[in-house]
């Protein structure tokens, strides 16, 4: 643990956040993310906030892990609650089956070889069906036509929640794009299910990028991740979430270096006169070394991160007249609230602010405010 550098998490930033996309999804059910640790925020104190500031029912997790995890915490209602384990739902594995007996566990069905379990195991008998659709991504998902000797099966249970992810849904959507594509295809199956009989309660399509641009929002279900902790996908959006987290760092060191000077591992020289300050964040912290060259704005000085980062250090320069502007032991911080700082750091470093948050490590402590 560090005690100079934090990861400041503002849980009233994050019941805003939620109910900011409560106004722009008026007529949908909220089922939100928290796999990979809430994106790095902390899981526990993420869903708590979700659970009972904000009356979430239905909440998204990646493994079987993650589910077992949240199902374990005190505040998760006894009923009416699901924890949906979207991806990693150990269903091959028969000494796993008794988890999914609390029927608040239901895994995603994914894939021909699950639907075979489900159906033939009898843990699952009071299990609800969420199925998965493959309608282009090509990743996790059944094809429709897969479906067929089962069918008889699946109209005799009825579908819980029938759905499918997209593909491309943070770039800006066009007509008849990859992301129509796999919508039209995602209602067509709806259709056809339904036209033999099959019950279907529930259905959802949209995560963060589709959501900010107001599309699928026809099924009663939405699944945001990202747009919940604070960053938009699509510049197309107008998503006006805060990040609910606040990188801080300490200044370790400040000095003045001439145009040639190399600075730290390797031979990276300066290229100009510039005002150099050393901070206690590095690749030990989860600042991945790409971030090296990345331009931020510190307390509104235009800096850029310069040379190696190294496992406990990285180096930030600025115009030699910024001298004075920082001190050493001074407090600064790496993103704030302001959504489109994260983003364009995570632009510059040709990611996206899913990795540099669920990449900071866990030596950098979490705070949290909340009121
Ligand atoms: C992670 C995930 C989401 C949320 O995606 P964001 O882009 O973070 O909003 C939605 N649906 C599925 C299936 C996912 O795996």
């Amino acid at each position: 643990m560090r005690k100079s550098s934090c990861l400041e998490i503002d849980l009233n930033l994050l019941e805003e956040n939620f109910f900011k996309l409560k106004k722009i999804t008026p007529n949908n059910f909220i089922l939100p993310m928290v796999k990979a640790n809430a994106y790095g925020n902390g899981i526990k104190e993420i869903t708590f906030t979700l659970v009972v500031k904000c009356g979430v029912r239905k909440i998204g997790v990646a493994t079987l892990g993650e589910a077992i995890e949240v199902l374990s915490f005190d505040f998760i209602p006894k009923e009416d609650f699901e924890i949906i384990v979207f991806s990693d739902s150990h269903l091959d594995d028969s000494s796993s089956h008794h988890y999914y007996q609390d029927s608040r566990l239901v895994p995603v069905i994914h894939r021909i070889s699950d639907l075979e379990i489900f159906f033939s195991s009898h843990h699952f008998i009071h299990t609800s069906l969420n199925l998965k659709l493959n309608t282009g991504m090509n990743r996790l998902g059944v094809n429709f036509e897969e479906l067929e000797p089962f069918l008889e099966r699946i109209k005799n249970r009825g579908i819980d929640h029938l759905m499918t992810h997209f593909a491309n849904s943070y770039s800006i959507l066009k007509p008849n794009d990859r992301t129509h594509k796999q919508y039209d295809y995602f209602r067509d199956y709806h259709r056809q299910l339904k036209k033999i009989g099959v019950e279907i309660k529930n259905t959802s399509v949209s995560n963060s990028g589709a959501i900010e641009q107001n599309f699928g929002l026809d099924e009663n279900f939405v699944r945001p991740g990202l747009m919940l902790y604070g960053p938009y996908s699509s510049s197309a959006s107008n998503w006006n979430g805060s990040q609910i987290s606040k990188l801080k760092t300490k200044i370790l060191k400040t000095f003045m270096a001439k145009k040639g000077t190399p600075l730290g591992y390797g031979v990276n020289v300066l290229g100009e006169d510039s005002f150099v300050i050393v901070l206690a964040l590095g690749y030990g912290d989860g600042i991945l070394t790409f971030m090296s060259g990345v331009e931020i704005q510190i307390h509104g000085h235009k800096g850029r991160i310069f040379g190696r980062i190294n496992m406990d250090m990285l180096y930030v320069i600025f115009d030699p007249d910024v001298e004075g502007e920082f001190k050493e032991n001074q407090i600064v911080e790496i993103w704030d609230h302001d959504n489109k700082k994260i983003v364009n750091i995570s632009e510059q470093m040709r990611t996206h602010p899913y990795q540099v948050m669920t990449a900071i490590s866990q030596r950098v402590p979490k705070i949290y405010l909340s009121k």
